[in-house]
């Protein structure tokens, strides 16, 4: 994933996954750590598409159960 400047820039830092991981699970969101190209360090994206959930992670929408 190539990540702009302009987003590098206004989101969070994390030094390391595991510190990226631990915040993603502090929030209610469903978020992923991803290591950025411009900084080295990670960042969260609420993009999951095509990702795993971390394991342990609520999902916050439930599907739909017929
Ligand atoms: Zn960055």
């Amino acid at each position: 994933m190539r990540t702009r400047l302009s987003v590098c820039a206004r989101k969070r830092r994390h030094a390391s996954e595991q510190d990226a991981i631990a915040a993603a699970i502090l929030a209610n969101i469903v978020l992923r750590p991803y290591r950025c190209e411009r900084c080295g360090q990670f960042h969260l994206t609420s993009r999951t598409k095509g990702k795993r959930p971390l394991p342990g992670t609520v999902v916050a929408a439930p599907a739909s159960i017929d």
